[in-house]
């Protein structure tokens, strides 16, 4: 059963809490913080707790800057990581209005009316992440390299693998706090990882996620090393991506499964599908929203390039795995680990549900290597291409009503005014790639 405020107020006495950090992201889903003690609890959870909201990058001016925290009892837990004296426990809150209207800004606020939508058609999401990270090594003055537990053999003057040991331990603080780890694994580059942690409801997923980076980079730091979720960090070797295995239940029952249908997959699943494809340029901006991610969507390292899918093979944008009955879901391949959690589920399941309100059909499956067609093969099987740079992924955003109204105004506005600012940024900067090319041809 979910926690209630009287819940966390007994336990708060059990435990020892003696700090509380109230949580919420900013649109581009950095965690925000806001300490208490454990005598302003009943304050917090009656929800009369104030911040100054223009302080939060991209959230409201200065005139307009009062919030108010509501805590979310059922996302009390105790970091396993004690402090001396007194235990530190999170709540993740809700924003809102002085005027006690839901904050428009609030990117939790915007999936939960994404789910609201869902659940008037009597579906509920359900999502199961996995998140890729790289394991860096840190310099003498504690500044984060991109040399790599595996490789930095000469750093290493112990015999065990620096890397394994903190994956070890960052599993273990995640059972500790309620997450049920499924796998996790070192992944195809050098000290790059994946965890992977039970599907659940979109919500308590988006959740999951924030905290899940937040405790992985607590953790990598407590062993020496600095964890990162940037898309690509190295180039010439796999980028870490974040794979959305996504799925409907309607009435308890899983929407997407269809014994009948000869691949077992119902109509839902493929209008499902075909919404995810018709709105994924734009989908893009949201689930790949950094220049940055676009270096990792390129061909030969196992991300998607085309917008395809198939039920057979790993190179396409969406992948069917094998399981069906309750297990039955898709698996959209292109989402990367520096999106806003709440706003990337928000737009899929909008772009998902919308397709089988409009039951749109996808194209057949293609179950050949995309990545080995020539463009004219591509061509001929109507096979279009991911957005190339966070520049044409914005501007696919800023044509796409559906994932505009996915988001609402106010997140829209302010995130594409800062992305546009950030490819401005990067568009003037001199590359060293260019120095090499051109400072002696010319
Ligand atoms: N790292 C790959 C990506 O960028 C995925 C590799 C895998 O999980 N098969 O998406
Ligand atoms: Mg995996
Ligand atoms: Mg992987
Ligand atoms: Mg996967």
């Amino acid at each position: 059963a979910k926690l209630t405020n009287d819940d966390v107020r007994n336990l708060a006495k059990e435990l020892g809490v003696k700090f509380i950090r109230l949580q919420f992201t900013d649109i581009f889903g950095i965690l925000k913080n806001v300490a208490i003690t454990v005598e302003q609890l009943d304050k917090a959870l009656d929800g009369e707790l104030m911040f100054d909201g223009s302080s939060i990058e991209g959230f409201v001016r200065i005139e307009e800057s009062d919030m108010y925290l509501r805590p979310d009892p059922s996302t009390f837990v105790v970091f396993p990581w004690k402090p001396r004296d007194g235990a530190v426990a999170r709540l993740i809150c809700d924003i809102y209005n002085p005027d006690g209207t839901p904050f428009e800004g609030d990117p939790r606020y915007v999936l939960r009316r994404a789910v609201r939508e869902a659940g008037e058609m009597g579906y509920t999401m359900n999502v199961g992440p996995e998140a890729e990270f790289f394991l860096f090594h840190v310099d003498s003055d504690g500044r984060p390299t991109t040399v790599t537990h595996d490789r930095a053999g000469y750093f290493d003057l112990t015999p065990v693998d620096l890397g394994e040991n903190a994956r070890r331990d960052m599993v273990l603080t995640l059972e500790q706090m309620g997450f049920e780890i499924e796998a996790s694994h070192h992944e195809v580059a050098p000290g790059q990882h994946e965890i992977d942690f039970k599907y659940s409801d979109a919500l308590d997923i988006a959740d999951k996620i924030v905290t899940f980076k937040f405790v992985v980079r607590t953790i990598a730091q407590r062993h020496g090393l600095h964890a990162t979720f940037m898309p690509k960090p190295i180039f010439g070797i796999a980028g870490s991506g974040m794979h959305l295995n996504q799925s409907l239940t309607k009435g308890g029952e899983n929407a997407f499964y269809d014994p009948a249908a000869s691949d077992g997959l119902s109509k839902d699943c493929l209008y499902y599908i075909g919404g995810l494809m018709k709105h994924i340029k734009a989908i893009s901006a949201i689930t790949n929203p950094t220049v940055n991610s676009y270096k990792r969507l390129v061909s030969g390292y196992e991300a998607p390039v085309y917008i395809a899918w198939s039920a057979h093979n790993r190179s396409p944008l969406i992948r069917i795995p094998a399981k069906r009955g309750a297990s039955t879901r898709i698996e959209l391949r292109s989402p990367d680990p520096s999106c806003n959690p709440y706003l990337a589920l928000a737009v899929c399941l909008k772009a998902g549900i919308s397709g089988i309100k409009n039951r749109i059909m996808p194209p057949s499956p293609c179950n050949r290597n995309i990545y080995e067609m020539t463009p004219d093969e591509r061509k001929e099987h109507g096979i279009d291409s991911l957005p190339e740079s966070l520049n044409e992924a914005v501007r696919e955003l800023s044509r796409d009503e559906l994932i505009q109204e996915a988001l609402g105004e106010h997140v829209l506005n302010r995130f594409i005014e800062a992305k546009k600012i950030e490819w401005d940024r990067y568009r003037i900067q001199v590359h060293p790639w260019e120095i090499e090319e051109y400072l002696t041809k010319f």
